[in-house]
């Protein structure tokens, strides 16, 4: 017979094997889907079965703070149909930004547990040090996904420059630390400071949000989702501490798969950079000049359509302008002329790892007819066209050669030994790095200026249109 506790403890094994379940599927674009959906789930259940103490079901999950009912449900359903339209206007470019702001989310969350926890002084000893500790990471992790968030904005793409950072970096840490040993010791003799207990904590918080300022404000866009993934191991671990605190292996379990996961992605997004955490969050980037020719859209799909081999290149710019199934029905209408085409893909195209091996999937390009970076080598030298799209910084060759570059080193597309090049773009803006591409100067390359979804339309036509004039 299920009681109230072992309903609390059934809901929160179920969350946690929902979420890790749905972590897994993530790892394969075909089960991504299922996986979000698993995941959803298992916060549902985590939800759910925090819930039940409040009506007295689960006694184990009490926490130390009192919960009203009312408010807390106004609370989750304004958050859900806030998410709920947002994702309706959510486009894939802006992935990282997002990221970025539901980390911030989860920052505040913590960072007002903790607060109230540490107002109830109900916290002891080395969970007083744990709650400090989350409290801490959360400010930290909170101002910089605001930073990182306001920078993903599209032309917010500034760095601000300080000189010392490392030093105030290091002096803002070292004062909330001072602070937080101060609120430690006022908590736990209940001895009166100078400064009232709420502004202790309220200057502990805003050395910990001052600190993430300097680390995030210099960052370049470039670097932004490795912070971000940082930022967001800073709070999966502050979730954990929490949960060690009110004694909810839910919240541990589900907090150190987020320290992992992030970790991962911030090492997995640096090794995209071709360099290490450290380098990708503290290192500046020069910029180059260029001057760029163009052509039209219908003039460069009729060459491609006689062409004997087409490489296409596609880059985050495909998926800012959600160009991707614009893209599948080039490749077929290639594909029909009798068109040899490749779509060569680099690890690190778009934002986020894998984005564009999902775009593909979904605009059904199969597998044959995509090349991994390793395998891409020779196919350009062999190319009559290479087309590439949105992409900027992964067929950039200044990698290879200017040694100041943050992202030397990082093996590039050799989409300029094309015989002919044509890229797609809204006009002459730097890639996300903040680097020119001297490619797009070359005598070969021809700039088709527009969003790549509008400009691969106007080709499609134009295929169409060749295609009704032969058969007339
Ligand atoms: P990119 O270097 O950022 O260049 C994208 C280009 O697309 C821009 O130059 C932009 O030029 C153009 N663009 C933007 N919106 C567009 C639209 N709607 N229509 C047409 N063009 C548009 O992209 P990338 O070549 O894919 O390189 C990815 C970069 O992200 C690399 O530097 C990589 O290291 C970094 N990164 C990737 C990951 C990952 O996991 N994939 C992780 C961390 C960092 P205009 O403004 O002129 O249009």
């Amino acid at each position: 017979m299920l009681n109230g506790n072992s309903l609390g403890g059934l809901s929160e094994f179920l969350a946690v094997l929902c979420i890790l379940c749905g972590l897994w599927r993530l790892a394969a674009v075909s089960t991504s889907s299922h996986g979000i959906r698993l995941v959803c789930l298992g916060l549902l259940l985590a939800i759910f079965g925090s819930l039940l103490y409040r009506f007295g079901a689960n006694v184990a999950a009490s926490p130390l703070l009192n919960v009203d009912t009312y408010l807390a449900g106004i609370a989750l359903m304004a958050g859900a149909a806030a998410a709920w339209l947002r994702s309706k206007r959510a486009q894939g470019g802006s992935l990282a930004q997002r990221m970025a702001l539901f980390n911030g989310l989860g920052a505040a969350g913590i960072l007002a547990i903790a607060a109230l926890e540490l107002f109830t002084h109900a916290a002891r000893g080395s969970q007083l040090l744990a709650t400090l500790s989350a409290a801490l990471l959360a400010a930290i992790a909170l101002s910089g996904a605001l930073v990182a968030s306001a920078k993903l904005q599209e032309g917010a793409h500034r760095a601000w420059y300080l000189s010392g950072r490392p030093a105030l970096i290091s002096a803002s840490l070292l004062a909330a630390i001072a602070l937080g040993a101060h609120i430690a010791h006022a908590a736990l003799t209940g001895d009166a400071t100078r400064i009232p207990y709420s502004g202790l904590l309220g200057l502990f918080a805003a050395a910990g949000g001052i600190c993430g300022l300097l680390i995030t404000l210099p960052i370049r866009v470039a670097d932004l989702p490795v912070a971000v993934s940082v930022g967001n191991a800073m709070t999966g671990a502050a979730v954990a501490l929490l949960g060690w605190v009110f004694n909810m292996p839910v919240l541990m379990i589900v907090g150190m798969v987020v320290v992992g996961a992030a970790a991962n992605l911030a090492q997995s997004a640096a090794k995209a950079l071709g360099r290490s955490i450290g380098d990708a969050l503290f290192w500046d980037i020069p910029a180059i000049a260029s001057e760029q020719r163009s052509t039209d859209a219908g003039n460069a799909a009729i060459f491609m359509r006689y062409a004997r081999k087409v490489v296409i290149v596609p880059g985050y710019g495909l998926a800012a302008a959600q160009a991707h199934h614009k893209l599948g029905e080039v490749v077929k209408l290639l594909l029909a002329a009798g068109v040899d085409v490749k779509v060569a893909v680099h690890p690190s195209a778009g934002r986020i790892p894998g984005q564009m091996d999902r775009l593909l999937a979904d605009a059904g390009i199969a597998g044959q007819f995509i090349i991994q970076l390793a395998d891409a080598a020779d196919s350009f030298s062999g190319a009559d066209i290479a087309l590439v799209i949105g992409a900027n910084d992964v067929v950039n060759p200044a990698t290879s050669t200017i040694k100041s570059l943050p992202v030397f080193g990082m093996p590039t597309l050799a989409a300029g030994m094309a015989r002919t090049l044509y890229v797609i773009k809204r006009g002459q803006g730097a890639g996300y790095s903040g680097i020119a591409n001297p490619v797009f100067q070359g005598e070969n390359c021809r700039m088709i200026y527009g969003d790549a979804q509008s400009v691969l339309a106007n080709m499609i036509e134009a295929m169409k249109r060749g295609e009704l004039a032969q058969a007339a």
